[in-house]
């Protein structure tokens, strides 16, 4: 059931550093977009601390704190930003394409910029949740900076767990890699740098048992899933590597994606398989997935919906 229908110029869906710089180019454009942020407004940032290698913050700001700057900027410029969801849509056919809000809300969009993000995928067990932000991360680029010169572990045995145990390895002392089966899934190059990079120590047949620590990471308990012997390590800072799941599923059957579910964008645009639908940030990216690009791909998108629009409007004019 659908209350009454909305036309829109310009609809953002997702609002981390992809959403609110794509509202930014997009509000001064004079698109008049309408974002809808999702449940959890900021994305992946409002789950970080501190942001110490985002340009323009030579002191560094808290993830939450920056997201919310990037909203009034987004909202300064005349961005509607709206709490809610896009539950359903549906790209047959030619622009204006219709969308779902919150279940019930029916809009119509000429351009459609999807900024929905990716979330890392966790272990699952308590003590992770309880320490999160205190010494636990998903993001080694991100916070790897804190545990210089201490020792750290990191779950996963993929090319992102290998890369980002490479980049611990020099800034921390010693980095433990937890790998659950007797081998990488990583690619044989990453196997070779980690393998040979000193400091860092691979535990095969690992998982881990609990987190330590009370209000800070002070270890983990790792259990050999062979042999069931525990053993317990002092550590400052566990990261979990072990895959993203981008948020795409409700674009699935409509939008050209990899086997993983990351949008297909044509290369060097934001450009989707669908004219007038763009995707941007880490929906699309599975291989840098920072803040900055993540903005930056969003500037892109907000470019290219309005060039669209632009050469539609000609095409109407002739
Ligand atoms: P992957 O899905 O490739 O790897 C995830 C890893 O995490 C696997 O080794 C998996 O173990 C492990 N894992 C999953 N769940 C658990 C768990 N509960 N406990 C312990 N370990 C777990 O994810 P990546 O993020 O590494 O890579 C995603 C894609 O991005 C890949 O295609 C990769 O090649 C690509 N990529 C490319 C890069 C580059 O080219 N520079 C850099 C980074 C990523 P198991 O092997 O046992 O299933």
């Amino acid at each position: 059931m659908t209350d009454k229908i909305e036309h829109v110029e310009c609809l953002i869906i997702g609002s981390g550093p992809a959403g609110y710089t794509a509202a930014i180019y997009a509000a001064r454009a004079d698109m008049k977009p309408v974002m809808y942020a999702g449940m959890q407004p900021g994305g992946q940032l409002t789950i970080t601390t501190d942001v110490e290698n985002y340009p323009g913050y030579p002191d560094g700001i808290m993830g939450p704190e920056m997201m919310e700057l990037f909203r009034k900027q987004a909202e300064r410029f005349g961005t509607d930003v709206r709490y809610g969801m896009i539950t359903h849509v549906d790209f047959k056919g030619k622009a204006p394409f219709k969308v779902i809000a919150d279940e019930n809300h029916e809009i119509l969009a000429e351009t459609i910029i999807i900024a929905t993000g990716a979330s890392a995928k966790w272990l699952g067990i308590p003590s992770e949740e309880r320490l999160n932000g205190k010494g636990v991360s998903a993001c080694a680029v991100c916070d790897g900076f804190f545990f210089k010169g201490k020792d750290v572990a990191i779950v996963g045995a993929g090319d992102t767990a290998c890369e980002e145990a490479s980049y611990l390895a020099k800034i921390c002392s010693k980095v433990y890699m937890i790998v659950r089966r007797n081998e990488f899934r990583a690619s044989k190059a990453m196997q070779h740098r980690v393998l040979n990079t000193p400091n860092i120590e691979v535990l095969f047949n690992t998982e881990t048992d609990e987190i330590l620590g009370d209000t800070i990471v002070s270890g983990a308990r790792f259990k050999n899933r062979e042999t069931g012997e525990l053993r317990t390590i002092d550590l400052k800072g566990f990261f979990v590597a072990i895959g993203h799941h981008p948020n795409t599923d409700i674009f699935k059957g409509f939008l050209d994606m990899d086997d993983t579910g990351y949008l297909k964008t044509v290369a060097g645009t934001s450009k989707t398989n669908i004219e007038g639908v763009f995707a941007c940030g880490d929906a699309q990216d599975k291989v840098y997935r920072q803040a900055v690009t993540a903005a930056g791909s969003g500037c892109m998108a907000a470019l290219d919906a309005e060039r669209y629009l632009a050469a539609k409007a000609d095409q109407a004019v002739a």
